[in-house]
């Protein structure tokens, strides 16, 4: 590439399946839907999304969806020292999305103090800044990216 693109500066992972071995995770972002890996030995579900299992170490491992809507239990809001790309207040929640499932996850569209224990949250899925990837051929392309976190209901 001509212009070096500073990866070190990127928080988002490369998405492409030449790259991400987790990638169906951001296609299924893109359709709304939040999902991670179950093993099919042992039946154990990790998240993040993983190659091996944590648990037996299988490979033997397949895409399951969460759900997309879940209730707060704790809330964190940061004003300094928020780290590189996000902006300040940094609002985050452990939420509760049922089943097994505790995740602490960014929460977007609400202002300092306005979330509160018990508000149920829903996924929201946004384009982040694309990649420059270069082809085979050498021609530079932009991959468009996506992140989640989640927003009030
Ligand atoms: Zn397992």
């Amino acid at each position: 590439m001509e212009v070096k693109y500073a990866a070190t500066m990127d928080i988002y992972s490369f998405q492409g399946k030449e790259w991400n071995c987790n990638h169906p995770f951001y296609e299924h972002l893109r359709e709304g839907r939040l999902t991670t890996t179950a093993c099919n030995d042992c039946g154990m579900k990790s998240y993040p999304p993983r190659v091996i299992c944590p648990e037996c170490l299988s490979e033997n491992l397949e895409w399951v969806d969460l759900p997309t809507q879940g209730k707060v239990l704790v809330v964190s809001e940061k004003v300094e020292g928020v780290p590189l790309g996000f902006e300040s207040p940094l609002i985050l929640a452990l939420i509760d999305l049922g089943e097994e499932f505790k995740l602490v996850v960014r929460i977007t569209g609400v202002k300092m103090g306005e979330l509160k224990k018990g508000d149920e949250v829903k996924l929201h899925v946004y384009p982040v800044n694309p990649m420059p990837v270069e082809s085979k051929n050498g021609a530079i392309f932009m991959q468009e990216r996506v992140f989640y976190a989640f927003t009030k209901v």
